[in-house]
């Protein structure tokens, strides 16, 4: 066992907080400020740095390195902002791991490329207005007829939605009930009968589109189908490396909160001295400190063990849960510990605080997460719907 980066992954490191240091700051204030998705300029940007499907495979456009090495990446730039990591974020740990391992040849080529090139984002839709934590209530259908699928249904929420160019759509296939009728096509924007709804406003995540997405006799080919009926747990395995993504956003913009305040708390005087000469302020430190430590361990762990492949829903929902509580703890003691500096939009704990929240509920929620590791730890699936 090694808890020490690699000299290459330490390199990769000071490179992309170089990078995102210099040259990220101002874009993400406009993006928070207008609340603007991160444009296609930018996007190249990432592309042609490397950052973009950095653990791909080559053949696909990608680096080929390691979950651990697009951790590594996504944590500097969403240090900086999540909106601004957003494409970094769905490249290395979004629906795209979903195509690269369970895609059909034809999918892989046509789509992987694109989106390392940062031609096009991939987001996955999956929840619906009457299907969040019990997402196998899923409604949106999906009519099998020759060569081709015929979606309807409405789906919300989706992180993107409006904003990118193409969706992987869970939806409930040939009318099949309960998990054994899912599967998953993908779609593009622009096709007909494919339209959004108005543009959802969250309490954080600005910069990040969300809307409702309609579907009404939506026809794409047979190609296009993921997985057919039957792939749920294929789409659950994948969706346990988005879940690695989600603790790597929690988890920077801890540490950025973190690193914010300890700084400020070495700085501000209060009765005559620095913040952090209190006893009571050095507590506060080391306890988000020690989690921020526990999450990082938890989140390397879930992607290292994953090397060959993707993670176990215990290490990923472990993790994941351990840094959304970490995140709202953290960016909650940091505003506190910043007085009236933190609640002020001037400063940037304010914005770390809202973004903070909703990765506990993107994902699954932090509930749900604990039910998968009781039933990981048992061995069997808890039924949430016996009476
Ligand atoms: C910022 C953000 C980004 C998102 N991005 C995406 C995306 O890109 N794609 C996508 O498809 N979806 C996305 N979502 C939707 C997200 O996956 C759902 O919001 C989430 O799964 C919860 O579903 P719900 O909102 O319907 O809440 P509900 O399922 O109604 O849950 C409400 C509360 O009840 C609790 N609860 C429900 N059932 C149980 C149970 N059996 N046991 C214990 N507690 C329970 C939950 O823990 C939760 O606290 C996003 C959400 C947010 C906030």
């Amino acid at each position: 066992m090694d808890f020490v980066l690699s000299n290459e992954q330490k390199a990769l490191q000071e490179s992309v907080r170089q990078f995102a240091q210099k040259e990220l700051p101002d874009i993400a204030k406009e993006l928070e400020q207008n609340d603007e998705s991160v444009s296609v300029e930018l996007r190249k940007r990432f592309a042609m740095l490397g950052y973009l499907g950095i653990n791909l495979d080559s053949k696909y456009g990608g680096a080929g390195m390691t979950h651990l090495d697009a951790v590594i990446v996504l944590e500097e730039v969403a240090k900086i902002s999540i909106a601004v990591a957003f494409p970094i974020f769905e490249s290395c740990f979004g629906p795209s791991l979903a195509v690269a391992h369970f895609g059909n040849d034809k999918m892989r080529k046509e789509v992987l490329p694109k989106v390392c090139s940062g031609e096009i984002v991939l987001a996955v839709s999956m929840s619906e207005p009457n299907a969040g934590s019990a997402l196998t209530d899923l409604a949106t259908q999906a009519k099998v007829e020759d060569n081709k699928v015929i979606l309807n249904g409405t789906k919300r929420w989706c992180s993107g939605a409006g904003h990118s160019e193409a969706y992987i759509v869970y939806c409930r296939m040939d009318n099949i009930q309960g998990a054994k009728g899912i599967g998953a096509v993908l779609v593009s924007k622009g096709t007909e009968g494919f339209s959004f709804g108005k543009r959802e406003q969250h309490m954080g995540f600005r910069g990040v589109h969300s809307a409702d997405m309609y579907f009404d006799d939506v026809e794409v080919s047979t190609d296009d189908i993921l997985v057919p009926a039957g792939g749920f747990g294929k789409l659950m395995d994948a969706f346990d490396l988005e879940r690695c993504g989600n603790t790597t956003m929690s988890l920077a913009v801890a540490q950025s909160a973190f690193d914010y305040v300890l700084d400020y708390c070495q700085q501000r005087e209060q009765f005559g001295k620095p913040l952090i000469d209190f006893q009571a302020v050095q507590i506060h430190i080391a306890e988000m400190k020690m989690k921020l430590e526990a999450a990082r361990l938890l989140l390397y762990r879930a992607v290292v063990n994953a090397e060959k492949g993707l993670p176990s829903i215990a290490e990923s929902s472990i993790a994941k849960c351990f840094a959304n509580e970490t995140v709202r703890e953290v960016t909650g003691k940091a505003m506190q510990l910043m007085g009236g500096y933190g609640y002020s939009t001037e400063f940037p704990i304010e914005q770390k605080l809202r973004d903070a929240w909703g990765w506990g509920i993107a994902g699954g929620s932090i509930d749900i997460q604990k039910v998968n590791i009781s039933a990981a730890l048992v061995g069997r699936r808890f039924n949430q719907r016996a009476k």
